[in-house]
This record gives structure tokens, sequence and C-alpha cells, in this order.
């Protein structure tokens, strides 16, 4: 029996955490709280089945590594050094106050300072699986917002290293802090990360790119695992790096490997069981009777975790050059502590510095800001609106944001351009070689440096929010097109715009159609629909290919985008044309066949080569060299490469394949 302990424990672990799972959702919360419940059915305070908490814990460092190795995975170390200005100093000081305001509510229980201490400083760093799932989980992991957290964890997971390095100078007496000690490891991490970064970098791309060529699946994600395992471990074991920043790195460095893609969605699976019990661990280590006798500790605890670290990060905008935005994500994302706090206060407890209940107490806070986060997610629109309304507050929290000197003359008769994503660069490139004045707006940073390293002046911002808009000298400007996806934040931006110009021509994307209609009031000029386009498009190229004439597939498509964007005109032209589509295609065919060198026609005349007698086909087009010369004249020549559109029913057709071949038997494919 003893031998299957492992087993069991997974299997109890996986089934109770599903069965949580599967209730939460029934009754509408979040499935971390069921798996974190699952952990305490299974937990050693409950009655039934006990699980083994050092085996699941174990289990759930692998949750740890493998998230962090999927954020490496995602997170380049260019956008690691682009959020420094606010990671570094945010969490470093974002800890130091936390850690106060620990330290206060234990003074006011009466523990000694050291007790004080190690409490705050558990409660400062937050967790990095529960982070990650609440950004991924909201879409906000690879958002400007979500990197500027992901690089403040990634900086609070490096003080809490150097924290529990620092802690044994907390017990004064025992004298067992040694300098040479920290040197040492201080040195190791050092060390850990040149050899990452210039041995790491060399070898691990090269060797997942050999076990490709082997084309062995399996191998590869055995690969996957060795290199995400081994690195984190090897950094644990032999430099003193915790495992999360260990696998980070090696996600990162895998990361400049184009099989980056391949590794991130053979570790899906892995990253999802692992991080499972990773909650389920959590919920392991909590005493519920505990935590009712102790309900106003609990609670006080749990208020200041939650409430009090993001009044700490939200007052902390009002100090760095970030959207408003930015602080309202990083607050929700750290208000809760995870895995740091129990290694901490287990520290903590081994030093004497704490006992168990109060460092059950820590526990007790972990689950119930653990429970409350996701919920913290969902009422992010209402506190940002709440916050919105306070007078004067949003905007000297948003003030910060960048409003980069821009050359004020240059800026007369220009583009004003809305996003620069998939669609806005479109506009960019295009007016870009026009030399057509142009300002775009962007509230992704990273693509303000891309826009700014090809010199194109910008705004860094949500241009939805009136202080960037105003900026962008709308009364000069020659046309405004908004390319943002987002419909509310569009139908925002019009009316401030209508409202700084009255008669400034505005092209707006719309998300839906019924959004086309909505700008339209607005005060857009012209709305425009991509999903209808692109479907018009391919609709357009299926029935060219399909053999349907170039003309009338044409008229279909303008009959759709009549009817869809003219919502004065109400007529049903797009069946008309779709019906003439349709008689158009009963019993005539267009193909087109390219001559061929041999083809007996080259060098004829098209009277000479008598086609029209010979098969009842008519050719009605040519393309050479890229021209199309529509009914060619009687006595246009016939050269090597042309392409001659013929049109007859089928018949005609078939006979004028046959006299023109077989030179051009392979072009019978070519029917366009
Ligand atoms: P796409 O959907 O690929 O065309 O991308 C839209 C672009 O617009 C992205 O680069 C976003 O960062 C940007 N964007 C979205 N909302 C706003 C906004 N309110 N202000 C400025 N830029 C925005």
């Amino acid at each position: 029996m003893h031998e299957v302990t492992l087993l069991i424990n997974i299997v109890m672990a996986l089934v109770v955490a599903f069965i949580g799972g599967v209730i939460a959702r029934r009754l509408g919360l979040p499935t971390i709280v069921g798996y974190l419940f699952a952990g305490i059915v299974i937990g050693p305070f409950t009655p039934g089945f006990v699980g083994d908490t050092p085996i699941i814990q174990q289990l759930a460092e692998l949750g740890v590594i493998f998230l962090m190795f999927g954020v490496g995975l995602h997170f380049s170390f260019q956008d690691l050094w682009n959020v420094r200005d606010i990671a570094i100093p945010g969490a470093l000081i974002q800890t130091a106050l936390a850690t106060l305001l620990g330290l206060g509510l234990s003074q006011l229980w009466g523990w000694t300072l050291m007790s004080g201490l190690v409490m705050g400083l558990s409660i400062s760093v937050a967790s990095t699986v529960v982070l990650l799932r609440g950004l991924m989980d909201n879409s906000l992991l690879n958002t400007s917002h979500g990197q500027a957290a992901v690089g403040w964890l990634v900086m609070e997971d490096i003080l809490s290293v150097l924290i529990l390095i620092l802690m044994p100078t907390l017990v004064r007496d025992a004298g067992a802090f040694n300098w040479g000690n920290l040197a040492v490891t201080l040195l190791k991490s050092a060390a850990f990360m040149v050899i990452m970064f210039f041995g790491g970098t060399r070898l691990l791309p090269w060797l997942l790119e050999k076990i490709a060529h082997t084309r062995s699946r399996e191998l590869f994600i055995l690969a996957v695992l060795a290199i995400t395992l081994g690195t984190a471990m090897s950094a644990s074991e032999l430099f003193g790096v915790s495992l999360a920043l260990g696998a980070f790195v090696a996600g990162a460095i895998i990361s400049q490997s184009h099989l980056s893609h391949q590794v991130g969605a053979d570790l899906f699976s892995f990253r999802e069981i692992f991080s499972v019990l990773f909650f389920v661990s959590v919920g392991m280590l909590v005493n519920p009777l505990f935590l009712w006798e102790n309900f106003g500790q609990v609670i006080s605890l749990s208020l200041l975790v939650v409430v009090g670290k993001i009044t700490i990060v939200i007052l902390m905008g009002f100090f760095f050059p970030r959207p408003a935005r930015t602080f309202l994500v990083i607050a929700i994302g750290l208000s809760q502590v995870g895995e740091f706090s129990f290694i901490l206060g287990q520290g903590g407890v081994t030093l004497g510095l704490l006992d168990s209940n109060q460092y059950s107490l820590i526990l007790a806070a972990s689950l119930i800001s653990i429970s409350v986060n996701p919920f913290m997610y969902k009422i992010l629109p209402a506190l940002e609106s709440q916050l919105r309304r306070i007078p004067g507050f949003w905007k000297k929290l948003d003030a910060n944001t960048h409003i980069l000197e821009i050359k004020k003359e240059a800026l007369v008769g220009h583009v004003v351009i809305i996003g620069y994503g998939r669609v806005g660069k479109h506009m960019v490139d295009v007016l870009e070689k026009l030399a057509v004045p142009m300002l775009a707006i962007e509230a992704d940073a990273e693509r303000i440096a891309s826009l700014n390293g090809r010199n194109i002046p910008t705004l860094y911002g949500d241009a939805s929010n009136s202080e960037v808009i105003n900026h962008a000298y709308l009364d000069r400007a020659s046309v405004l097109v908004v390319t943002i996806p987002d419909e509310t934040s569009a139908e925002l931006i019009v009316t401030a715009a209508r409202d700084l110009n009255p008669d400034l021509p505005i092209v707006a994307r719309a998300a839906t159609e019924d959004g086309l209609l909505m700008l339209l009031n607005q005060g857009a000029n012209r709305t425009i629909h991509p999903e209808l386009e692109g479907g018009l498009e391919m609709v357009h190229h299926t029935l060219l290919i399909l053999g349907y004439p170039l003309q009338e597939v044409h008229r279909y498509a303008e009959a759709v985008r009549k009817d869809r964007y003219n919502f004065n005109i109400t007529t049903d032209e797009e069946h008309r044309s779709l019906h003439e589509l349709l008689v158009a295609f009963q019993d005539i065919e267009i193909i087109w066949l390219t001559l061929r060198e041999d083809c007996s026609l080259v060098g004829k005349s098209l009277s000479e080569s008598d086609i029209r007698a010979r098969s009842g086909a008519s050719v009605v087009a040519i393309l050479r060299a890229g021209q199309l010369i529509a009914n060619p004249k009687s006595s246009t020549v016939f050269e090597s490469g042309d392409r001659i559109g013929l049109i007859g029913d089928r018949e005609q057709i078939a006979a004028a394949e046959q006299f023109i071949l077989p030179a051009a038997a392979e072009a019978a494919g070519d029917t366009q």
C-alpha cells in the first residue's frame, strides 16, 4: 500500500478538484474556489480521506514551474527591460509599504516586532500562479498592463528570494546571518543568469531544433519537459535561485526559438493540471475550525491583503508615467498572497519567529484573498468608473501617461490614426509611403516604440480618454481614422472628436453590423466592418475560381456593400444581384488558358486563329504581362505566355481546349 501513496494522492487530488471545479462552475463561482475547497476536503483538518500534504505540495511546485516557464515563453528579455521603470521601484516600494501595514496590524494584536515583521513580509509578496491565472482568464496577460504586472511579479519573486536569505538576520541572538553567505548566494544567482544568457541561449534552441528534426513528437515533448524541469531544478539546487525564476529564464530563452509556439502548445496540459494541484495544496493547509474561531483576525488580515495592497498600488500610480489602467490591473492582480507567503511564513516558523497559530492566520488570509481574487477582476470596470467619478482623481492618476512632445507645427492637415494593430498598420504604411503627415494614437507601449522607431509622431495612451484625444490637434487634422476593435471606446472617441471638430471627416471601424449604424449616429462619416469586407473578398475569389463572370461577382459584392452600409436605402439589390449571378452562370463558362511557346496559336492573329468558327467559344480578353486587353481586336497577335479568356458554353469551351491543346493541356487547371 505504501508504494502507491503518490498515485493515490494524485488521483484523489485531481478527482476531488474536478468535482469541486464542476460544483463551483454550476454555482457561478470561479473554478479556483472549487479547487481550494477540494484541498480543504482532502486536507488533514476535515474528516475522510487525508492527502499527503508534502507530496501534493511538491506536485504543486510543478505547477509553478510550468506557469513561469509559459510566461517566459511569451515574455522576452526586451519586454522585461521595457517595464523596468515601473516593475523595479514598484515592487520594492509596494513590498515595503505592505510589510509596514502588516507590521502595524500585528502591533494592534500585541505581536512581537519580529513576528509582525515576518508576517508583514509574508503578505507583501503575491502569488505567481494566482496572478498568471487571473491575467490569463481575463485576457490581460499579453496586454501592456499584464506585462507590467508580470515584470513587477518577477521583481517580487527576486525580492522574496533575497528576503529568505536575509531573514536569519532577524534572529539577532542566533547570529545565523553571515554576509559571506549572502555574497555567495548573490554570486551564484549572477552566475546562473550569465550562464543562461551566454550558454543557454545557444544550447537550448539548438537542442530543440535537433530534436524537432527527428520528427518524433514524444521525444520533442520529453525534451521540452526535460529543459523546463531541468533548468528550474538546477537553478534552485546549484544556484540557489527559486524554481519559479529558473523556469522563467528557461522559458524566455526558448522564446527566441521559432519552435516556441509548439513548445507552448505541448506544455499546455501540464500547466493546467499542475496549477490545479497548486490550489488544492493551498486548501489542504487551511484549518476551517481555526478560520472560524479567529474570524475577526482572519477577516482583518484578509482585508489588509486585498484592500490594503490595492490601495497602495493605485496610489503609487500617481508617481509613475504609466496609464492609470495599468495600475488598476496590477493592483487587482497582486491583491492576494500565495506560495511565497507560505515559504516565508514557514521560514519564520523554523526560525522561531512565528508560532503555528500565527502561520495559520497567514494561510487563512491566503485562502480568502485567492478565493476573492477572480471576483476582483469582475469589479475592475466598476472600480474604474467609481474612481473616475472622484473629482480630479482619475485625471491626476492618468496624468503621467506619456504625452510625447510632438512637433506641433508639423501637424497640420494630418491624418489621426487610432490603433496601430492589424487594421491601423495598413493605414500607417500607406500614408508613410505617400508622405502624408500623420499622428498615431496607441495604447500599447511596444507598438508605440515601433512607431517611434519609424519616426512617426505618436501619442501613447487610451484614445477614449479625453486627455489623450485633446492632444491630437483634431481642429487642424484632415481625417480621423478609428481602427480599434472595441466599439464602446470607438463610440467615445467619435463623439469626442465630433465635439472638437464638427467638420472633421471620420472613418471608423465597426466590430458588428449594429455598430455600423451606431458609429454613424455618433458622427462618423464612413464606417467599415472588417469582417464583412473579409467575407466579401473571400466570396469574390471563390466565385471567380468557380468560373462566375467577374463583372457579376463584382456587382454582387457592391450590392451587399450598398445594402449593409447605406442605411437610408433599403433595396433588395443584394438578392437581385445574386439572382443575376445565378442566371449568368447557368450555361456560360469562362476559362483562362495560358499559351505556351509551342502552342500553335502563338504568332497568329485572333482572326487567323479562327477560334470562334472552329469551337464556338470567343476570346474576350488577353492577360499579357500583367495588362488586361479586353475585347481584343481581330488583328491582335497571340504571344507566348499570354493568358486568354474564353467564353462559351461547356461544349464550346471543351472544343476550344481540344483545338488549342495539346500545347495548353497543362493550363486546363488554370480556370479562373
Ligand atoms: P487590431 O484589432 O489588431 O487592429 O488592433 C487594435 C489596436 O488598437 C491595438 O494595437 C490596440 O493596442 C489599439 N487600441 C485598442 N484600444 C485602444 C484605445 N482605446 N486607444 C488607443 N489604442 C487602442
